[in-house]
């Protein structure tokens, strides 16, 4: 079947736009997913009903996994993903008759296929397990790992195949189930999950979910803590350590205002409340776009609301990605290049062009920078990833999100942006709770689009932008008027403007990270101090700006710096800052003992998704 395949993405790449293309396109547009062992063809789930127990004192969680299913094919077994579980016992049946079932031999990536006997009959399997206590998509905080210092904290990060070590499951893109979740957790502390949410505590510590939209695997979710809830107006909100709420309500002030931007542009949102949870600071990302309860860094809480383009990022998600999902991880770039270009459409309709083009252009810098860097695994610069084999982590890098971006760019710039738009409510639209392939929306695009104007299909050059390796011809040429006034005022450097003047002339967050990303290679340790008097970057307390300018601090050996890097770095845990900042600082050898001593003491605060990174970099 690999060669099959293989050959088949061949014929793809060599005739893009031809009919006979279509055909192939639609023939594996229903591929099996090589990160799941599910079957789906063969018997699938379609609604979870499921009792969770949390302990904190053990670090595991006892759980009863209710699945109804489906069996068009009369198959005899129905196969779900695992991972680290401890299975104590499956049934079949609402009688809840023992059924027999195997685990497969452990794969270091894919874990453990549970494969439960059933015949045509059984409508319903229950599955009676047990958390480990490192299980890879849960994080344990301790107290003292909290804003509060007073009371533990657990979230969950399923994305990408880490669900299954929370829940056996089918763990795959391309499959959805709704499900309804009854949680017991410590009396004095809330239980959140990616569906309808508590805003109180309980008296029991009792809470029940229902998520009746069908959603795939890695977007199963939980939050346990003492969190509390403040709303911002009457579908969103924010949920955090009381410690950090105000902050969190203030900085999100425009969420509502960001939901009505995206549903004026790709048509109404379906998941009923819009909320954001703010974990602790180890939290491994950004954010992620768990079903009507984002989680999001508290790392964009600048105070100044500079950062929110994270939240319009996550949001973006509930029509690319939640609505419309990638199928398997191979086609990651539907879920983030889509969610990037609305986050983009969205920042532009409540904030103005202006922001909107200085992001693109920090786009464009970051993705020409990871293009350079990743010189040596250009199979990784395509857009249609072939991730068999590997851990889908490691094809999620900015290709997905930035070169996604720029090819929808593309299709805007030669279709014109209206017809754009009515084309991508349309798709959401006519694709909802559906997962689709790369080769499926290439060819809705040609059908939809492309077919009414056969020039288009040459100007777009589709199948470069997705199955070769780097950038393409028509890559789009982008400016913004305020980092272009940046540029000039770094190349004057060298004809008497002094940093002093640049100083009177930029102000936003996105020209000063442009300006320190602009600043030449030939920047000396005292030119840098000269910087910091006028700008205080080491001090800031953005971490856009932190990151950024301790990065330049560790290549030019700005020492001053040194402090404020490990402070930086053994308190938060988000991949996006850590991972680089340790590479950098393992790049010497005296750098990676200092990384190393840094790191015995941060590593516990860190999620399991950040540690086994850094785990490999510091070896
Ligand atoms: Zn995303």
């Amino acid at each position: 079947m690999k060669n099959f395949c293989f050959l088949l993405c061949l014929v793809i790449v060599s005739c893009q736009q031809s009919k006979v293309q279509n055909k192939v396109a639609e023939q594996i547009a229903a591929p099996s997913d090589p990160h799941s062992y599910s079957r789906p063809e063969q018997a699938l789930v379609k609604h979870l009903d499921l009792q969770l127990n949390v302990n904190f004192g053990s670090k595991t969680i006892d759980g009863k996994a209710e699945w109804q299913i489906d069996n068009p094919a009369k198959a005899d077994t129905i196969v779900f993903d695992t991972r680290q579980l401890k299975i104590i016992k499956v049934t079949v049946g609402d009688a809840q008759k023992r059924a027999s079932f195997n685990l497969s031999k452990e794969d270091p990536v894919l874990g453990q296929a549970l494969k439960v006997k059933i015949d045509s009959t059984v409508k319903k399997v229950t599955i009676w397990y047990r958390t480990s206590p490192d299980a890879y998509a849960l994080q344990w905080l301790n107290p003292a790992q909290t804003a509060g210092k007073k009371h533990p904290f657990l979230f969950t990060q399923s994305q990408a195949i880490l669900a299954r070590t929370w829940i056996p499951c089918q763990d795959s893109p391309g499959i959805r189930f709704t499900y309804n979740a009854a949680v017991k957790v410590p009396g004095s502390l809330l239980a959140l999950m990616s569906a309808e949410n508590p805003q109180q505590l309980s008296a029991d510590g009792k809470y029940t979910f229902k998520q009746s939209n069908p959603i795939p695997a890695y977007l199963m979710a939980l939050a346990v803590g003492n969190i509390r809830f403040k709303a911002i107006d009457a579908r969103t909100g924010v949920y955090a350590e009381p410690q950090t709420l105000e902050k969190a309500a203030y900085e999100f002030a425009d969420m509502g205002k960001m939901v009505n931007a995206a549903e004026s542009l790709y048509g109404p949102y379906r998941w009923g409340r819009y909320d954001v949870l703010v974990p602790p600071p180890s939290f491994p990302f950004g954010g992620m776009e768990n079903p009507m309860l984002t989680f999001a860094t508290p790392t964009v809480l600048a105070g100044d609301r500079s950062l929110v383009s994270l939240i319009a990022h996550e949001l973006a998600h509930s029509w690319s990605g939640n609505l419309v999902t990638n199928a398997t991880w191979n086609d990651f770039w539907l879920n983030e290049g889509f969610t990037t270009y609305i986050e983009r459409r969205i920042i532009e309709a409540v904030y103005g062009k202006e922001e909107a083009a200085m992001q693109i252009v920090l786009g464009a810098r970051y993705l020409n920078e990871t293009i350079e860097r990743m010189g040596n695994q250009r199979d990784l610069t395509r857009l249609k990833l072939d991730l068999k084999g590997k851990d889908p982590d490691d094809g999620m890098n900015d290709i997905a999100y930035e070169k996604g971006f720029f090819f929808l760019k593309t299709v805007e710039n030669a279709v014109g942006r209206e017809e754009f738009d009515a084309f991508l409510k349309a798709y959401f639209e006519q694709n909802a709770f559906k997962s689709i392939t790369t080769e499926r929306f290439i060819s809705y695009l040609d059908r939809n689009l492309l077919s009414r104007q056969p020039k288009l299909r040459a100007d777009i050059k589709t199948g470069d932008w997705v199955y070769k390796a780097g950038l393409p011809s028509n890559m789009p040429v982008v400016s913004s008027e305020k980092l272009d006034k940046v540029d000039t005022l770094v190349n004057g450097l060298s004809k008497g403007v002094k940093f002093s003047d640049i100083k009177k002339q930029i102000s936003s967050l996105n020209e000063k990270v442009y300006f320190i990303k602009s600043l030449p290679d030939s920047i000396t340790a005292q030119q840098m101090k000269d910087i910091d008097r006028l700008f205080a970057f080491t001090e800031s307390t953005n971490s856009e700006i932190q990151f950024e300018w301790y990065m330049l601090a560790l290549k030019h050996d700005y020492k001053a710096a040194h402090p404020y890097i490990e402070k930086f770095i053994s308190s938060v845990g988000r991949r996006k800052f850590v991972i680089p900042l340790y590479t950098q600082m393992a790049s010497t050898p005296q750098g990676k003992l200092w990384a190393a001593r840094i790191y015995a003491k941060a590593r516990p605060g860190y999620h399991p998704v950040a540690y086994q990174t850094i785990d490999e970099i510091l070896k």
